[in-house]
């Protein structure tokens, strides 16, 4: 079982459906498997870290306001779980005209490595769509695609290509558990 600095997740479509631009903390919810997937995750790293593009605040369709009430649910579900969340970094580009943040771009990468230490090279990124896979990539780091979500139309490339790919959260900590 390999160790990792710190697992990255993706948000929509990783550790909650997503049904497109979640506006009130009503419409998110986690997938029934996130926690059971996190507490075998848990035996791999002492810490998560979430990146996630939120393009819906600069495309006027969710509120920054209630953008941080989910972002408070999620940091107190972890927290109850007993798990280590270091942050939840969001970007809210629009992908128009996106910064180094947006993912594929790494800039929330090394702003959460900078704010807390992180080994790159030594984590995980865990997402369902190719950009996250890009993105982890490009930081050197392994990454898993889930087939929840976005992932169940990504096409993996000889360039941008995933460590594992698994069903979703669930059985990619299932793999991750068993591996060498
Ligand atoms: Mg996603």
């Amino acid at each position: 079982m390999k160790k990792y600095d710190t697992i990255f997740l993706d948000r929509d479509g990783t550790i909650n459906p997503d049904p497109g631009y979640i506006n009130s903390l009503n419409d998110f919810k986690f997938y029934d498997f996130t926690f059971n997937a996190l507490k075998n995750l848990k035996r791999l790293t002492k810490q998560f870290c979430i990146i996630t593009n939120q393009s819906g605040v600069a495309r006027g369709l969710i509120d920054p306001d209630n953008l941080s009430l989910i972002h408070d649910h999620i940091l107190n579900r972890f927290f109850d779980e007993g798990l280590n969340l270091l942050g939840i970094y969001y970007c809210t580009d629009h992908p128009d005209k996106p910064t180094r943040n947006r993912k594929p771009g790494i800039g929330m990468f090394e702003k959460a490595a900078l704010d807390h230490k992180i080994d790159l090279k030594k984590s995980l990124m865990i997402g369902d769509n190719l950009c996250d896979i890009e993105a982890a990539s490009h930081c050197k780091m392994e990454s898993v695609l889930v087939l929840t979500g976005k992932g169940k139309k990504a096409n993996v490339s000889p360039n941008i290509n995933p460590t594992y790919v698994s069903e979703n959260l669930f059985s990619a900590s299932k793999i991750l558990r068993d591996s060498q």
